[in-house]
């Protein structure tokens, strides 16, 4: 089934149904196929297409050990919620490689860790002592040096003298994993709406009225899975979520070369990410920033990040230096205060958030979880520090 026949194009909705998952992305879908499996009636809604978004944009690396820029911070609560969101990644990944053997596809799981690459003394310093705080956590990670590095990694250039290696990093393919997870919950019962905005949120009796540009969807419960939305759709139920911020990012792809790195490689000290996919291209991101686009549109490319993130890329992989620049492209990233909102928000019953950086990575795991909390289930995983209770306030009435 090509995915778009999985969607409903209907011209005016009237729905009822138990959950209403605002926004198609992978927290959305995932959130939808988790319910839908369990037998809960679930209907999703997205403004735009399924999968457009950051989780359309992303660059699919899977993550386990701290990214370095992330590990510098030391403001305010972000080092300890950081660790926090750390201690679920690992499992995020596994629960990737469990559920990749019951979607409909393959969409490209590789783990076979990654390498975070120094070039200078101070950097391994640094690694040493994030290596050091990842194991406190339980993170598999350890120094490799010299002709250990260039056994595990004979890709990398003569400029990296050693490096991090956390054996259970990653990549999916972002382009496959959503439209198999939205298809298995269409499979399952599930109900999508695209091009379908929620503009209004009231409460009644039952749950609520959501109110979307195309018509009325009443729901005993709502799951707000809107990502740089997700603030203006708590605000549609008098929450403030403060914590949830767009972050306009830049993108990389070269042109397809015979397989010769395996790994997921990150600089220690400059924004990086680095992984060659199964079709042989080699996808440069790390955090690169984009320019705001025009109105409602995308964000724009600019000449710096593709020149800065290539330099980067280059220093530690000789072999792309061959390869063409196929295309860049530009998406808005989830950034929170270090860690996931989730969960019922106590001030509203039956509102749930779902909202998460680092979200591809963390994209089916926090849907089940979601799930398991929307119908009151026990998870194994304790979503209480995840709260949205740690800042939200309702919003003042005008
Ligand atoms: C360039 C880039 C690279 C990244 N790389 C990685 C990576 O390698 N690894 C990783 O783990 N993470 C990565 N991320 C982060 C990751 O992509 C996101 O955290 C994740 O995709 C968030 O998923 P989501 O479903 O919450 O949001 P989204 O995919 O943005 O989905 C939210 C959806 O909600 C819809 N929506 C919003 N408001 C409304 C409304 N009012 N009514 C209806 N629908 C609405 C939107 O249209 C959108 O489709 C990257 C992000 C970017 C931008």
């Amino acid at each position: 089934m090509a995915w778009t026949e999985a969607l409903e194009d209907v011209s005016e909705i009237r729905a009822e149904t138990d959950v209403l998952v605002v926004g198609g992305g992978i927290i959305g879908c995932s959130t939808a196929y988790f319910l839908a499996r369990d037998g809960v009636e679930a209907v999703v809604v997205d403004r735009g297409d399924i999968n457009t978004q950051a989780s359309g944009a992303n660059a699919g690396s899977l993550h386990v050990q701290f990214q370095s820029h992330q590990a510098k911070r030391t403001d305010g609560d972000f080092p300890a919620y950081y660790e926090e969101s750390t201690r679920l990644l690992g499992r995020a990944v596994a629960f990737w490689q469990e559920l990749g053997a019951e979607l409909d596809c393959d969409v490209e799981i590789h783990v076979e860790g990654g390498l975070m690459l120094a070039e200078s003394e101070d950097q391994m310093r640094f690694l040493e002592a994030k290596v050091e705080r990842e194991r406190r956590l339980g993170l598999d990670v350890y120094i490799v040096r010299g002709n250990e590095m260039r056994d595990l990694a004979p890709y990398v250039s003569e400029r990296a003298i050693g490096g991090e290696f956390c054996t259970n990093e990653g990549r999916v393919n972002p382009t496959l994993a959503t439209p198999a997870l939205l298809r298995g919950a269409v499979r399952a019962g599930a109900r999508f709406f695209r091009h379908t905005a929620l503009i209004a949120l009231t409460r009644e009796s039952s749950g609520f009225v959501a109110q979307t540009d195309r018509g009325a969807i009443r729901a005993k419960r709502v799951v707000n899975a809107a990502g740089t939305g997700s603030p203006a759709v708590a605000a549609m139920a008098g929450i403030e979520l403060p914590v949830v911020f767009g972050e306009l990012l830049h993108m990389n792809v070269s042109e397809a070369a015979e397989p010769f790195m395996n790994h997921l490689v990150q600089h220690a000290a400059y924004r990086l990410t680095m992984k060659q996919a199964s079709n042989g291209n080699v996808i440069v991101g790390g955090g690169w920033p984009a320019g705001a686009g025009a109105a409602g549109g995308p964000p724009r490319v600019l000449r710096p990040s593709i020149q800065g993130n290539l330099w980067v890329a280059q220093r530690l992989v000789s072999g792309l230096g061959h390869l063409r620049l196929l295309r860049c492209w530009t998406g808005v990233n989830i950034s929170t205060d270090g860690k996931a909102v989730l969960g019922e928000v106590p001030a509203v019953p039956g509102f749930f958030m779902a909202a998460t950086g680092i979200g591809y990575t963390l994209g089916p795991l926090t849907g089940r979880l979601v799930a398991s909390a929307v119908q009151g289930k026990r998870d194994e995983i304790d979503i209480r520090a995840f709260s949205i209770t740690r800042v939200a306030n309702r919003v003042p009435a005008a």
